[in-house]
């Protein structure tokens, strides 16, 4: 049996397939930047300055025309991967004029976690054949490390402005081109050429290449095509279209906190918002005062959130008390579960905010089902989007067709992505006639509206999810294996009140080891020395005589994760 959802799609097919995503936002004829003015699409949180719908237009079009000389690119010319530009960086309000600049000329845009070690990012560089990397000024030691090791010239490297007060009194370097100089010399340079993309053209070309680990292995460039973007847009928008109509609600004043490297952050936030008319107010990364600071000078109505930030601000409810936050009406919240005690204890302190969960993938472009306000239900990601269908397998390859019994969610979708960079081993075992593999275990329940609610009750992928960031356990396993004390070893996730869930090693020590301390002491440093925070060994090192592994080779990580399960109970 094929789950539905409640409404039928048929927005989608109001916007040819031939078009990329610039002209879906800009254009009058589709988007809501270009003609809802009621508000600015996107303001900066600290500074205050805001572009008006009409100057993002213009100021895609000029960073487009300054690009098109910087590179010697033609919009019609030339494949997509012959224009792709990583961009290493905070948000900012320039982030998404600058992104659809870049697809105004067919290129591709490579976003990389601006918490990445060097050597992460240089992965993604080379992994992305980028041509350019895109940087800000506090990110620059790193980018230029991570660029020189990939072999990308300091020539090829080029700065996104941050607010001064970002860079606390230092000057930029002059010896990188900015954005706002490339923005400035288009002004003055020839409009560009229409691009003449044809039919399903814009189905076929990726737009982002975002990093995900999928169902297993390394993290892996996801090929996400400029019609999944416009298709999960709209997709959330004809989700949140009766709500909002019904209750004749304006247009949202919305945090953009969340990474814009990451699809939530990337597709919810930065499109989804403004086609709907939404004011995005847009931090760089989450700091307790500025965040606090601008709910109260924005009025921000609604918060974007991770589950983290959430149990944060339960934490420091004496510095929230500070401030007023009556503006915010809804919390929306994803890239993680959400505790049903977090949740609740969240309603005590702020019960006249409507929390929404929401549940997505990198492989979707971010939403499958969302909560819809009038039909809450604790502990449920909420129903299906329209445009979405589902199915729920058991490990036998059953499909499930009762209510309340588990399985893995499997969906269809015109936003589920091409598939994976250069790997067709993972694309295949993911992506098949459309249908998309998401390693989540889910329940289907009946609401008490009689709508079907998706509940993730588990996770049957190796990934571990960090403050809702992916953490791919192959790629700290192939880290550790390198260290002198490792012989073999595995990587599972732990439960943890503050981000959720955090890696630990599972180490068989090699006979060259040290003593136990000294040994964990230096496995824990070889993993901080190498890679982001959110990949650090939070959840410790435990020695094991023999890692449990299947016939075929395989770990047997639910096995090690029942065993953790087990000690901390006697603990
Ligand atoms: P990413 O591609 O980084 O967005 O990670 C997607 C994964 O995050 C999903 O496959 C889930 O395992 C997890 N995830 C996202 N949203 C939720 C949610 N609301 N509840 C539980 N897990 C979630």
């Amino acid at each position: 049996m094929v789950f539905l959802p409640d409404k039928k799609f048929g927005e989608l097919g109001t916007v040819p397939d031939s078009i990329p995503i610039c002209d879906f936002m800009l254009d009058e004829k589709y988007g809501r930047v270009a003609h809802d003015k009621s508000r600015d699409p996107y303001t900066c949180g600290l500074t205050g300055k805001s572009y008006s719908s009409r100057e993002v237009v213009s100021r895609v079009d000029h960073i487009a025309r300054g690009l098109a000389k910087e590179f010697g690119w033609k919009p019609n010319q030339g494949s997509e991967w012959d224009k792709t530009i990583a961009v290493f960086a905070l948000n900012t309000i320039d982030s998404l004029p600058f992104f659809w600049a870049t697809h105004r000329l067919g290129g591709v845009v490579s976003p990389a976690n601006a918490s990445y070690s060097a050597a992460e990012l240089k992965h993604q560089i080379l992994d992305s054949k980028a041509k350019a990397l895109f940087t800000c000024v506090p990110l620059l030691p790193v980018a230029l490390d991570a660029a020189a090791q990939a072999g990308l010239p300091k020539s090829k490297i080029y700065l996104i402005d941050v607010p001064d007060v970002i860079l606390g009194g230092t000057k930029p370097p002059t010896e990188y081109k900015t954005v706002n100089q490339i923005a400035e010399a288009g002004k003055s340079l020839p409009p560009l050429e229409a691009l003449n993309w044809g039919p399903g053209e814009g189905a076929r070309r990726t737009a982002f290449l975002c990093y995900s680990s999928g169902t297993s292995g390394l993290p892996k460039g996801v090929m996400i095509s400029h019609r999944n973007v416009i298709a999960n847009t709209m997709q959330i928008a004809a989700f949140e279209k009766s709500h909002r109509a019904s209750s004749n609600s304006p247009p949202e004043v919305t945090l953009g906190l969340l990474p814009q490297s990451h699809i939530y952050a990337l597709v919810v936030i930065c499109h989804s918002g403004p086609y709907r008319g939404d004011q995005i107010v847009v931090l760089p990364k989450f700091e307790l005062k500025s965040y606090l600071t601008s709910i109260q000078k924005f009025k921000i109505s609604c918060l974007m959130l991770v589950p983290p930030i959430i149990i944060n601000m339960l934490r420091l409810q004496d510095e929230c008390s500070k401030y007023d936050l009556s503006s915010v009406t809804s919390l929306f919240t994803g890239a993680a579960p959400l505790g049903m005690e977090t949740a609740t204890d969240f309603l005590k302190v702020y019960p006249n905010v409507l929390i929404r969960q929401g549940y997505g993938l990198t492989e979707t472009c971010t939403v499958v089902c969302s909560t819809h306000p009038d039909d809450i239900l604790l502990g449920s990601s909420g129903c299906l989007v329209p445009g979405f269908e589902a199915r729920i397998m058991s490990a036998e390859g059953k499909e499930i067709t009762a209510y309340d019994t588990p399985g893995e969610l499997v969906v269809r979708s015109p936003s589920v992505v091409l598939g994976y960079l250069n790997n067709d081993k993972a694309t295949k075992e993911t992506f098949e006639d459309g249908w998309m593999r998401t390693g989540d275990e889910a329940v289907i329940k009946l609401g008490p509206n009689g709508t079907e609610h998706v509940f993730i009750v588990d996770r049957i992928k190796e990934l571990i999810k960090v403050k809702g960031l992916q953490v791919a356990p192959a790629e700290l396993e192939a880290h550790l294996l390198t260290h002198p004390a490792v012989s073999d070893c595995a990587v599972i996730a732990i439960p943890d009140d503050a981000a959720g869930e955090v890696p630990k090693a599972i180490v068989v020590k090699s006979a060259s080891a040290g003593p136990d301390d000294e040994a964990i002491q230096s496995i824990k440093k070889f993993v901080e020395d190498h890679k982001a925070r959110h990949k650090w060994l939070k959840g410790g090192v435990r020695f094991i005589d023999a890692i449990p592994k299947s016939p075929s080779g395989k770990i047997l990580r639910r096995l090690l994760r029942d065993q953790e399960k087990e000690a901390r109970r006697k603990a």
